[in-house]
């Protein structure tokens, strides 16, 4: 039995799988590989994912969800060329390294980006609070959820500009309040599927918005919206999974559940690492992520004694990210509170 502690592609629970690997041998007399994207039965599949996304987060009317190709990092792109508006000037929050790459898309796009907070002069170990954002941007950008560094926004940007975030490492986490949002995205595989689609929850209002006339046609939201995702072929499998997980997180209590059991986790390892002297934690205290948790030995040298200790009780995808060193524990919804005892009990074994 291994304890799967990866930072993503993510954990998913068990019946999933098992409901996944049987559709791909029968689904509905052929395989879930090699069904029609346009056959009755998929369009079904894909109409229940986003229905069961607005169920699971509570999302209000005058908000649609999609399902494209490209991952988190077409987010970015879509994200300059939907929202741009009359000033092409934006407002972007750089918690880390994929807050980062959105910025330089955005860049990219030719948007005349303010990067409005920064923790970078900490190796993005504290989420900035004391910041102001101009008045003539068009949009704000956040990360809800910084996956390598650890660190998470428990509140959000309070501001009246259309919020944008990339919630990648945190959605279905716990609830959140769609309403706040103008539009939010996130790559499937670290906390909702398999790799291969991209959520996109977005309000209506800002569809067909963009100032940018040369916007291409994948890239504009509204082409995905009119023909209800399915513009060109999307990620069926991919998202047939997503809507197996969905179907279980609903069933299970849904985002409460799943916030109670999150906290759990994150307290039983936290608790953990600040009452161990081997320990200690890489960032803030109060805004230590529920999903990545980042940590180091005070004593390098005993490295090898608590890698094998992992090692030999089935904890793997342990190893932190090299911008920070050390132990990252990626907690997402499918990981049990089982497989967190048994890495704080190797933390405890270690002498
Ligand atoms: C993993 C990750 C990304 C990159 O996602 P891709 O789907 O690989 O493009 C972006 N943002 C966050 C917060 C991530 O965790």
């Amino acid at each position: 039995m291994k304890h799967n502690f990866g930072a993503g592609p993510c954990i998913l629970p068990q019946e999933v799988f098992k409901e996944a690997a049987e559709a791909v041998l029968d689904f509905n007399g052929l395989s879930i590989l090699e069904v029609s994207h346009r056959s009755a039965d998929f369009v079904a599949v894909m109409d229940e994912a986003r229905e069961n996304v607005k169920k699971a987060l509570n999302v209000p009317d005058g908000y649609t969800v999609l399902f494209l190709q490209g991952g988190a990092s077409l987010g970015f792109i879509i994200t300059a060329f939907n929202f741009a508006g009359k000033n092409k000037k934006v407002a972007y929050l750089n918690t880390g390294t994929w807050a980062s790459k959105a910025i330089k898309e955005a860049e990219k796009v030719g948007l005349d980006v303010d990067v409005v907070a920064s923790s970078e002069d900490n190796n993005f170990n504290y989420i900035p609070k004391n910041y102001s954002i101009p008045d003539d941007v068009d949009y704000v950008h956040f990360t809800s959820n910084n996956t390598i560094f650890g660190t998470q926004f428990h509140a959000f940007p309070e501001t009246d500009k259309p919020l944008i975030c990339d919630m990648s490492s945190d959605i279905f986490s716990k609830p959140i309040d769609v309403s706040k949002f103008a539009m939010i995205y996130a790559g499937a595989q670290k906390n909702l599927g398999p790799a291969g689609a991209t959520l996109f929850i977005v309000k209506d209002e800002f569809l067909g918005k963009s100032t940018i006339s040369t916007i291409p046609t994948y890239l504009d939201l509204a082409t995905h919206a009119k023909k209800d995702s399915m513009f060109n072929t999307p990620p069926v499998f991919s998202v047939f999974v997503a809507n197996l997980n969905l179907r279980h997180l609903i069933a299970g209590g849904g985002v409460e559940a799943m916030k109670k059991k999150n906290t759990e986790k994150a307290t039983l390892l936290y608790n953990e690492i600040d009452s161990n002297p081997l320990f200690e934690g890489t960032t803030a205290n109060e805004d230590r992520s529920m999903m990545n948790v980042t940590f180091k030995l005070t004593d390098d040298s005993k490295k090898e004694a608590f890698d094998k200790l992992w090692n030999d009780a089935g904890v793997i995808g342990l190893k932190g990210h090299r911008s920070v060193g050390g132990y990252r524990a990626s907690m997402y919804n499918a990981l049990n509170v089982e497989s967190v005892q048994v890495l704080v009990e190797t933390m405890k074994k270690l002498k």
